[in-house]
Formats: C-alpha cells, structure tokens, sequence
C-alpha cells in the first residue's frame, strides 16, 4: 500500500549570488523530486540579515505533500542544498542555499539531526511572513506581533 501523503511546510532562503534565482530553482528541485509534490510557494521577501552578515536574503515558505518520512525529506532537502553549491564553513554563514523543514504534519520530531516543528521559527519574520501567506490559518495575528520589529518586504509576488 503506498504511504498516505503528509503535509509539509519547507522554509527557502538564500544570500549569495542571485539568490532569487536560487529559490525559483530549489521549487523547481523540490516538485521533481520523488514523493515530494509541491502544493504552493509563497512570493519571494527580501530581508536583512538575522545574526548574520552578508547581503540581504531573500526568503520564502512552500507547503509540500509528501510521501517520504520526515528523516528522508530533510535529506532531500540537504541534496538540494548541496546541488546548489552550499557551504558550510561556520554558523550562520552566509548561504548559497539553505532549506529548513518547519513543519511535517502534526510531528513533534527531536532526534540529533532534526527538531521539528523548527525551533526557531516562530521568532523570524522573514518564515511567519511567507508562511502566513500559503497558510493563513497558522500564523496568527499575535505571532506576526511578536516580530515586528523586523523588516521583511516582498521582493517579488508568486506568479
Ligand atoms: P537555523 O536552524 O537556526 O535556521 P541553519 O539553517 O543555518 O540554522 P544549518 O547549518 O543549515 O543551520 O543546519 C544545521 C543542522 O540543523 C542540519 O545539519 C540539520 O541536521 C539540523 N536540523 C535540525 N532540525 C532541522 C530542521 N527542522 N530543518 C532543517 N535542518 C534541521
Ligand atoms: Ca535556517
Ligand atoms: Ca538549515
């Protein structure tokens, strides 16, 4: 019997080279990878670095469905950021590509290599924007609050 399909939300971001660029190909790599189906991406945001250094990124959220377990859809995800030429040569260095799994489900995940729901994700307002846009009904009004005080714009609206 094949796997019920679950649904996922898979944040993008990127900023180095054209990294508007890069997120329209990782969606791209994302709806052709087996058992992942891409649903919806949000439009593209630009924001300036959090803890971080370098040119603003540019941001976005895509609700996936998929059949892989969450373990096999965050190494996909890895393969996608390693084909994009990622790096790692220290924390929160700037990025080629970076691809974070949000959500997968109802899961509550804590294994060594992936805490889901991402840890982080609700102090950022650069994943609550894009987020609230696909999926209105997760982000309330008090979560955007709570972020504020960061700037994230869109850079270019979901055609
Ligand atoms: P942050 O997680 O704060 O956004 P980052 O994305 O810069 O930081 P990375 O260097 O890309 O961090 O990833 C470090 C490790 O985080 C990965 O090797 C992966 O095993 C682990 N990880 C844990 N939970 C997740 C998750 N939900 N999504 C992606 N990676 C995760
Ligand atoms: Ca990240
Ligand atoms: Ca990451």
């Amino acid at each position: 019997m094949p796997r019920a399909e679950v649904t996922a939300f898979v944040a993008l971001g990127a900023n180095l080279g054209d990294a508007a660029q890069a997120l329209r190909d990782a969606l791209k790599a994302l709806g052709e990878t087996p058992g992942i189906r891409l649903v919806r991406a949000s439009s593209l945001y630009r924001t300036a670095p959090v803890q971080s250094t370098g040119p603003d990124y540019v941001n976005a959220v895509a609700e996936v469905s998929t059949t892989l377990t969450a373990p096999a859809l965050l190494d996909a995800l890895q393969a996608i950021e390693d084909g994009a030429g990622r790096q790692r040569p220290y924390r929160n260095a700037p990025r080629t590509l970076d691809l974070d799994l949000l959500l997968y489900g109802s899961a509550r995940i804590d294994s060594p290599r992936l805490t889901v729901p991402h840890p982080r994700m609700w102090a950022r307002a650069f994943v609550l924007v894009p987020l609230r846009e696909i999926a209105p009904g997760l982000v309330s009004e008090a979560a955007l609050g709570a972020v504020d005080g960061q700037h994230t714009s869109m850079l270019e609206p979901n055609s």
